[in-house]
């Protein structure tokens, strides 16, 4: 699992369960983000943030996610990990997790939709 082009400038944030940042599983994208160079401390929650803090600084950093130029490539890498916790790719984990339940309904269909057509071609 990485971290998130962000996550070096704030090391204290990061639940201890991450691994350290690692440019070459991270891709190209990775040095690009607009993360990287500044904006620390809005990707990840500290402990006990309450919550209009915590929906504040999700914004926040939506807002600097949706300046980013990797933002798409971003927002993948989080989903195929996936990344459980901060903002990636303009997405908190909650939303990441709903994105991540429509892809997989949406595949269960076409699963279904390509059996039916076989069952049919067949008959
Ligand atoms: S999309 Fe957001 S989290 Fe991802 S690299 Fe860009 S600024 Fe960082």
């Amino acid at each position: 699992m990485l971290q998130p082009p962000h996550q070096p400038l704030q090391v204290a944030a990061v639940p201890p369960q991450r691994a350290p940042a690692r440019e070459d599983e991270a891709g190209p994208w990775h040095a690009e983000a607009v993360c990287r160079r500044d904006e620390a401390g809005l990707f990840f929650a500290p402990s006990k943030e309450p919550t209009a803090a915590r929906l504040a600084r999700e914004e926040a950093a939506k807002r600097v996610c949706a300046r980013c130029p990797v933002m798409v490539e971003c927002r993948e890498h989080a989903l195929l990990q996936p990344e459980p916790y901060g903002v990636w790719g303009g997405l908190t984990a909650a939303e990441r997790r709903v994105v991540l339940a429509r892809r997989r309904r949406r595949e269960v269909e076409l699963r279904k939709a390509a059996a039916t057509e076989r069952i049919a071609q067949a008959g």
